[in-house]
């Protein structure tokens, strides 16, 4: 299997795309830090499906905004696996509001999850990945954060900044055999995007090239792929996951 003795981080992997991302590298034979940050049962579902898998999954709670928490993470995985060969930066929220009406917190909370975390993610693991000359990173960001939306301005800019943060480590990185590449998934079926109305659903289906909404999976194998050797050449890009919304 294509991911076999690998070990990865990957956060926010309790549910969602996450937890897709996590199943599809355990299935690809990786062992996996199942990060989470609200629901120690949830996270410990994900790990079950990977231990029944075969795989080794340590779960490990930490909020990736907090430097200290992150550093106490990877230490773990450190201990727990001996190194650290993938890191997806996964975990993220919205709060959406027209720019008006944006609260500072709101502003703030979505970059700080959605883009400080990698920043704290990043730089714990780059020592252990530089030190074993392999690593790949791949950043979760959004077709927002290529396109912008309204009422996202945070999130939009949070994503946008994941895109920079993916070029800059690339050429950082890249001289110690450490890829670093970004997705930036459509609209994706999970807890994040629930409570849009039939109407916005039906709206955004056409827009479409597959006519359909994403599933977690959609994303999950790319992201497993991207972490893979048949991508050892690949570093520095964006690639959209979106059925075919902008091309
Ligand atoms: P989700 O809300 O279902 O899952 C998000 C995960 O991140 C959860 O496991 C949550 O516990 C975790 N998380 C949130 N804050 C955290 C923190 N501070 N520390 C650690 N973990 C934290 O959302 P999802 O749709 O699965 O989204 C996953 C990623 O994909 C996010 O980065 C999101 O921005 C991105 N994305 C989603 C869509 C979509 O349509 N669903 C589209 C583009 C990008």
């Amino acid at each position: 299997m294509f991911l076999n003795g690998r070990v990865a981080i990957v956060t926010g992997a309790s549910r969602g795309i996450g937890k897709a991302i996590a199943l599809a590298m355990a299935g690809a034979q990786a062992d996996i830090v199942v990060n989470y940050a609200g629901r120690a049962d949830a996270a410990e579902e994900t790990a079950a499906a990977i231990r029944n898998m075969g795989r080794r999954a340590l779960v490990y709670q930490a909020d990736v905004a907090d430097t200290a928490q992150v550093q106490g993470m990877v230490d773990a995985a450190i201990a727990e696996f001996g190194k650290v060969d993938i890191l997806v930066n996964n975990a993220g929220i919205t709060r959406d509001n027209l720019i008006l009406r944006m609260k500072e917190e709101d502003w703030d909370a979505v970059l700080q999850v959605n883009l400080k975390s990698a920043f704290n993610t990043i730089k714990a693991v780059a020592r252990p990945m530089v030190k074993a000359r392999y690593g790949r990173i791949i950043n979760v960001s959004s077709v927002v954060g290529l396109y912008g939306n309204a009422g996202q301005a945070n999130y939009a800019a949070a994503k946008a900044g994941l895109i920079g943060l993916t070029k800059s480590m690339a050429k950082e990185l890249g001289p110690r055999n450490i890829t670093v590449n970004a997705v930036a998934p459509g609209f994706i079926m999970t807890d994040m995007t629930e409570q849009l109305s039939a109407e916005a659903r039906e709206k955004m289906t056409a827009s479409i090239a597959l006519q359909r909404l994403g599933k977690p999976e959609d994303v999950a194998g790319l992201v497993a792929f991207l972490a893979s050797d048949f991508c050892s050449y690949i570093t520095g890009q964006v690639i959209a996951v979106d059925g075919g919304i902008v091309m």
